[in-house]
């Protein structure tokens, strides 16, 4: 089965509004016209409306969490509803930066999946392993671990609306690139998985994205993996020229 490649880059807490602006408009003009990936930004939120306004008809946008409340008295939260108001597409759930600092738990995560979900937002799935660990070579019990204690609270209908996102945390922002084998290797041990708990449909027709220091001279290598369906892409995602040549590389 041939699944779309998709290419995401999550700015996380940088840029200026003007900078914000530039780089949407360097990526927008500099990046192929295609059909085979579909490219993604997720900016901060304060930037979502202006750059949805600006460019959401050339790139698509999402936003890199929201709560996992419906609404109410939940001081500096965001709610599905809202990204949903403002014509935000996509939303990032579970990145190992919100699990890691903001102790966001696997009951939080599927809240914000169904929320996100209701709100007829596409959502992001990010889990992976700590070095540890990798060191301790229990990565594959923790990866399946972080996925199926969360996607086994999803139904069917849910579950085809999610792209997963395997990121090893030793390899995000170090420069630690996971080899394009262990990224394989781990692609097919979760597609392995998902049909074993879900089907081989569902986990044929998944799109699972790599994610850890992915940019301009490895995205190539990584995205030619049969199991890996493009990337999330943090550091690489903040220039212009890396970014346009990580799409590309998806092509
Ligand atoms: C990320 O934050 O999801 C990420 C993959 O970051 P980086 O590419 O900088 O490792």
């Amino acid at each position: 089965m041939s699944r779309k490649k998709i290419v995401a880059g999550n700015w996380k807490m940088n840029s200026t509004l003007k900078e914000a602006k530039d780089l949407v408009s360097a990526i927008v003009k500099n990046k192929p016209l295609n059909q085979k990936s579909t490219c993604i930004i997720f900016p901060p939120f304060v930037y979502l409306p202006e750059l949805i306004k600006l460019f959401g008809k050339e790139i698509s946008f999402g936003a890199q969490n929201c709560s996992s409340f419906k609404k109410g008295a939940y001081t500096g939260e965001v709610s599905a509803e809202m990204l949903a108001d403002i014509c935000c597409e996509y939303v990032l759930i579970g990145h190992s930066e919100r699990r890691s600092y903001f102790n966001e738990t696997s009951e939080q995560l599927i809240d914000k999946i169904k929320l996100a979900l209701q709100h007829k937002l596409k959502v992001i799935f990010c889990f992976g392993e700590l070095l540890k660990d990798r060191e301790a070579n229990t990565q594959f019990n923790v990866v399946e671990e972080q996925l199926l204690s969360v996607l086994k609270k999803l139904n069917e209908k849910e579950l085809k609306q999610i792209t997963l996102a395997y990121e090893p945390v030793w390899a995000i922002g170090t420069g630690l690139t996971a080899t394009p084998n262990q990224a394989e290797e781990m692609h097919f041990f979760i597609r392995t998985s998902l049909q074993n708990n879900f089907g081989a449909e569902y986990a044929n027709s998944v799109q699972i994205l790599y994610g850890g220091s992915c940019n301009a001279t490895n995205a190539e290598e990584l995205f030619s993996c049969p199991n890996v369906d493009g990337g999330l892409i943090g550091g690489a995602s903040l220039k212009g020229n890396d970014f346009v040549s990580i799409i590309k590389a998806s092509l």
